[in-house]
C-alpha cells in the first residue's frame, strides 16, 4: 500500500508510459470497462483509509464554484465575498481555487473541518466511480501520482507487461 506521496510519486511516473501506452492501443476496450474500473474503485477506496493519506487536501486543492462558495460560507456562518477574501483567490487558468495549500480546512488528524460542506471537486476525487471513465484516464494518469486509490486501480486494471511477461515465463518452468 503506497502511503508514502514520495514514492508513490516515483512509482506512478514509472508507471504513466506503460498506463498511456495501454490507453492508445485499447482506447475502444476502456470504453467499456467503467464497470471494472468502478469494482477496483470500491475495493480500493475500502482498503486505502484516506484519513491515512490526506495527500489530495495537501497538495491539489479542489477548483471552487459558486454554488460551493454559498455552501461553505452557510457552513462557516460568513458572507460568501469574506469566505472568497479569507480563502480563495484566482490562479493562473482563471480558476477559483483555495490561496494556499495544505487546504486551511485540513486537520492535523487530516478530518476535513468542513466536510459536510466541502467542495464538489472534493467529493468527486478521486474520479475512478466516475462513468465513462475512459474520459478522465489521462487525468487518472496524473492523480495516481498523488492517489494512492487511483494508482492500485490503474495498476490493477492495466497489469504491468514486465510482470505479466515475467509470470508467464513462471508458468511455462
Ligand atoms: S475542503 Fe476538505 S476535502 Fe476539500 S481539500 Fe480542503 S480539507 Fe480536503
Ligand atoms: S482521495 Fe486519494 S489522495 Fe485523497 S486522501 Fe483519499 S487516498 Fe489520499
Amino acid at each position: 500500500m503506497r502511503l508514502d506521496p514520495e514514492q508513490l510519486r516515483s512509482d506512478a511516473s514509472k508507471m504513466a508510459p506503460v498506463w498511456k501506452g495501454y490507453f492508445k492501443r485499447n482506447k475502444s476496450k476502456l470504453e467499456k470497462m467503467d464497470l471494472e474500473v468502478h469494482r477496483l474503485h470500491d475495493k480500493w477506496s475500502e482498503r486505502i483509509d484516506c484519513l491515512s493519506c490526506g495527500n489530495c487536501c495537501r497538495s491539489l486543492g479542489p477548483r471552487l464554484i459558486d454554488k460551493d462558495v454559498e455552501r461553505l460560507a452557510k457552513a462557516l456562518r460568513m458572507k460568501p465575498a469574506a469566505v472568497v477574501d479569507r480563502y480563495l483567490h484566482i490562479d493562473e487558468d482563471g480558476d477559483l481555487v483555495f490561496k494556499s495549500m495544505p487546504c486551511p480546512f485540513l486537520g492535523a488528524d487530516n478530518f476535513c473541518a468542513v466536510y459536510e460542506a466541502r467542495p464538489k471537486a472534493c467529493r468527486e476525487y478521486p474520479h475512478t466511480d466516475r462513468k465513462k471513465f475512459a474520459q478522465i484516464f489521462t487525468l487518472s494518469v496524473t492523480n495516481a501520482e498523488t492517489c494512492p486509490i487511483v494508482y492500485e486501480v490503474l495498476s490493477e486494471l492495466i497489469p504491468d507487461p514486465a510482470i505479466a511477461k515475467r509470470d508467464r515465463s513462471h508458468e511455462s518452468v
